[in-house]
């Protein structure tokens, strides 16, 4: 039988970061043959969605998260399970950039996550006067005296486009191997 290596990501970020649409997106890149929702149609995650991939011998389970103030309590319970956090943000909501960065900040000096590879998404780049990808990478400032010793990475996405995908999941692939 062959065994596939499992691993866990959380797919974290505000109601409205795109978390739904991302994680949709990357099951239609990587599953072949799978026929996804209407992007267009998607709606903000209430509960949980999930949803898997296989890279070869690698299998990664996506757990997306409601984003919800009320919902925010929960993603703790999911940390010991987890082997690497995407975070997303809308790079089109300047009004909600220190609301993501407080729910960031409180997530990532979890001492359950100590260590675990981090990507922050910039999403929503395909939106004209967002904030680009080093504005954002200014506010989250993901450097080891922030976040800790840990895998890093921010990138440019735009989820229902399918623009950077693949690149982000290959490298969060890479750094859980
Ligand atoms: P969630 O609440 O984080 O799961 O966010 P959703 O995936 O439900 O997306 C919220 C809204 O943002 C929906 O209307 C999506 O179509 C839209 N959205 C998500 N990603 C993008 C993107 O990359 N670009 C644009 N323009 N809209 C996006």
């Amino acid at each position: 039988l062959f065994q596939k290596d499992e691993f866990f990501v959380l797919i974290l970020g505000l109601d409205n970061a795109g978390k739904t649409t991302y994680l949709e997106q990357t099951k239609t890149k990587f599953n072949k043959g799978y026929k996804g929702m209407n992007l267009a149609k998607i709606t903000t995650t209430v509960g949980l969605n999930i949803g898997k991939i296989d890279l070869g011998k690698t299998r990664l389970n996506f757990w997306d998260l409601g984003g919800q103030e009320e919902l925010q309590s929960l993603w703790d319970k999911y940390y010991a399970e987890s082997h690497a956090i995407i975070y997303v943000v809308d790079s089109s909501d300047r009004e909600r950039i220190e609301e993501s960065k407080a729910a960031f900040d409180k997530m990532i000096v979890n001492s359950s996550l100590h260590g675990v590879p981090l990507m922050v998404l910039a999403n929503k780049q395909d939106l004209e006067g967002c904030l680009s990808v080093e504005d954002i990478k200014h506010v989250f400032n993901p450097i080891p005296e922030v976040v800790g010793d840990r895998d890093c990475k921010t990138a440019g996405v735009s989820a229902l486009r399918g623009d950077g995908v693949c690149d982000g999941i290959n490298w969060l692939a890479e750094c859980i191997k």
